[in-house]
């Protein structure tokens, strides 16, 4: 399967995300035996054991909500967070990579999907914080992109507005606030039942989990 879905993202170069949560070492190893080097998990307690335990040449991306107390356990070696939700977390993880002497790079999550989801920025909020002089003053993050969620529905055109809409807030916050970066680049949207859509709406970066490790038992 890995083999496979690489070969779909081979053309746009869409990087993979192998999305590890719930499943043990044992597993990632497997696909790290096969080459891959970026794993996604959504939960701290579960991502510091497997951090410790596994080769440290992989790259961690956090994908879930982060609370701040957490933050210090992964700014040591995270190596993308997707899911900054706030003006709070970030000044969070902006303090923490400062002690690391370390620069986080760091997505903006949307919501984008229909459904009710509780995390996540519109444009008016990030724009906001952009705006603040709190956010001006971080030196120790760096926003690279946008990350976003659909709607869990066999609606194919659903999923795909809201994948179109995700890009259109990409590209209004890359030309209002970050026209001089060329960090600002990633769009990270899909998963594993509406990845093929999510590419050709211009994703950068898909997290792809249950197609990569089999179901999940929670
Ligand atoms: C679990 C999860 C995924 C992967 O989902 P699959 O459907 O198993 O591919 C992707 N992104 C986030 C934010 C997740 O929590």
């Amino acid at each position: 399967m890995l083999q496979q879905i690489r070969e779909q993202l081979q053309p746009t170069n869409t990087q993979l995300i192998a999305v590890s949560k719930t499943k043990p070492p044992a597993a990632i190893l497997q696909l790290y035996e096969q080459g891959q080097r970026d794993f996604g998990e959504n939960k701290v307690q579960e991502l510091v054991p497997k951090y410790e335990a596994l080769p440290k040449d992989i790259h961690w991306h956090f994908i879930g909500h982060l609370q701040t107390n957490k933050v210090k356990q992964i700014a040591p070696f995270i190596h993308l967070i997707h899911s900054v939700d706030s003006l709070d977390i970030l000044k969070e993880i902006n303090k923490q990579a400062k002690k690391h002497n370390r620069i986080i790079h760091c997505l903006l999550q949307f919501k984008i999907a229909q459904e009710y989801t509780k995390y996540g920025f519109d444009l008016e909020s990030a724009e906001a914080m952009l705006q603040s002089a709190d956010y001006q003053s971080f030196k120790n993050v760096n926003i690279t992109g946008v990350m976003g969620m659909a709607t869990f529905t066999e609606d194919e055109n659903q999923v795909r507005q809201e994948f179109k809409r995700l890009k259109e807030i990409f590209n209004i916050i890359r030309a209002k606030y970050f026209s001089n970066s060329i960090t600002f680049k990633e769009i990270s949207m899909g998963m594993s039942d509406d990845y093929p859509i999510a590419v050709e709406e211009g994703s950068t970066m898909v997290r792809i989990g249950t197609l990569l490790f089999g179901a999940r038992n929670y």
